[in-house]
């Protein structure tokens, strides 16, 4: 089959290598010059599947109404006049109990872990190298926090997670860049979660891709789908028509537009997040192992020579724009714990946007439409499900049953609920 996959993000690029692996012949479309260069490009780099969870979480409406007026808040809600916008929230509190909670987190974890297994094998097979690193510290500044963390550590020992609390010295001694004197409650360690430049996994990925004979074509965008009797049958982009026996629609939060005129209402809002990248200049105060600030929610992870740091969740807002004094937590966080670690004036600033579904799960799969596929939705968390992602999308078209349970995994819910 001849399949085009719209979006060359984290999610398209391993859509279009396990589509290739099945012999498919597969063409890329993507409006930008290169891969990774929107979402993917600069986020967190955390692949931490046994931290997965929805934002629709027990106790968030509350958080988010708390921050609205702070300025180092680490959620920030503009309301605007936008329908979708308040039909999306109405649905995020839903799902924001807890018994939807729990649900949607086993659904998104069980994503994950088998994406984390699938990245492993795809890392062993091609010798990638990504600027990987191994172990995820929870910073927790406060013994609220500390306390506040046994929700968490119950369902990591439920998931068979491991997992170990440390105190102040035991966190220090783990990781001795952290800076003394910053306060410190407790930690929690996660030695099996992983790190690694999400962007540089695409690019390498892109290139056996390439070699393998997927057809990427750059600064192209697709414009609408045309269907007749029920089937896709030509892709309209900027530049011409492109013919497909299948089409997959991985193009991150502009999936939306893509598949609205289709009547395939996928209800995505983003929600933007920032990065800051900044040299490491005393690779002795850096931290080896990744870190995440509970109160600021702002994570830390080394990435070669460079120091990321990344957080920040903010909707309702559609513009890019960098904003002054969610940049100024991102390096206040960096510098209460690694001080002199990096040359943080000269940081490189980002904003992406995580294209988030209301109870947190992607959308994977099949369309009411026979061979339209979307592998989209994937939120806060697109970098740590894609391998898995991509490779049911696969195994979906290709007619054979996915390794893991798609329930709750695929469009059909929304179509349900409606
Ligand atoms: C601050 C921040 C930190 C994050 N940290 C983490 C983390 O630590 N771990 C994790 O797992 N996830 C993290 N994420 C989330 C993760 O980055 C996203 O879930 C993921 O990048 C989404 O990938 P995507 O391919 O769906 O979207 P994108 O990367 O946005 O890719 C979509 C692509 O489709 C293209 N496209 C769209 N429409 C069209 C069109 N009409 N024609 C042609 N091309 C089109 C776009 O140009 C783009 O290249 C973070 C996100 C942010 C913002």
């Amino acid at each position: 089959m001849h399949i085009v996959v719209i979006g060359a993000g984290i999610i398209g690029v391993t859509t279009a290598y396990f589509l290739r692996r099945d012999g498919h012949d597969v063409t890329v479309i993507e409006r930008r010059s290169g891969v990774a260069q929107e979402t993917s490009f600069a986020n967190a780099g955390v692949m931490a599947p046994s931290y997965v969870a929805p934002w629709s979480q027990p106790g968030m409406p509350a958080k988010v109404f708390s921050y609205l007026l702070k300025a180092e808040a680490p959620v920030v809600f503009r309301p605007s006049l936008d329908p979708a916008l308040w039909r999306w929230i109405a649905r995020w509190l839903g799902e924001c109990r807890l018994e939807r909670f729990t649900r949607n987190k086993a659904r998104m974890q069980r994503l994950a872990f088998y994406s984390q297994a699938e990245l492993r094998a795809l890392r062993e097979l091609h010798k990638l190298d990504y600027e990987q690193t191994t172990g995820y510290l929870q910073l927790f500044r406060t013994h609220i926090e500390v306390e506040r963390s046994a929700i968490t550590r119950k369902m990591l020992t439920e998931l068979g997670v491991e997992h170990r609390l440390l105190n102040t010295g035991e966190a220090h001694a783990l990781e001795p860049a952290l800076h003394g004197p910053t306060r410190l409650a407790g930690a929690l360690h996660l030695p099996n979660d992983e790190t690694g430049n999400c962007a540089f996994f695409a690019q390498q990925l892109k290139e056996i891709a390439i070699r393998d004979g997927v057809d990427f074509r750059f600064n192209v965008a697709a414009q609408s789908l045309r269907t007749e009797l029920q089937r896709v049958t030509q892709l309209q982009t900027e530049a011409g028509v492109i013919n497909g026996d299948a089409f997959v629609v991985a193009g991150g939060i502009d999936s939306v537009a893509l598949l609205r005129p289709l009547g395939i209402r996928v209800p995505m809002q983003p929600v933007k997040g920032y990065s800051a990248t900044a040299s490491i200049t005393a690779f002795d105060h850096a931290p080896y192992i990744s870190v995440m600030d509970e109160t600021y929610k702002v994570a830390i992870t080394r990435m070669g020579k460079w120091l990321r740091i990344a957080g920040t969740a903010e909707l309702g807002t559609r513009g890019m724009q960098l904003r002054d004094s969610a940049l100024r937590t991102l390096l206040k966080v960096a510098q209460d714990w690694f001080p002199y670690a990096a040359s943080y004036a000269k940081s490189r600033f980002w904003i992406g946007a995580r294209p988030m579904l209301p109870d947190g799960p992607p959308v994977l799969g099949k369309t009411p439409i026979s061979n339209l596929y979307v592998n989209t939705g994937h939120g806060s968390t697109g970098w740590v499900m894609s391998c898995g992602s991509a490779r049911v999308v696969a195994d979906v078209i290709a007619g054979r049953a996915p390794a893991i349970d798609l329930d709750g995994l695929t469009l059909d819910r929304y179509a349900r609920s409606r």
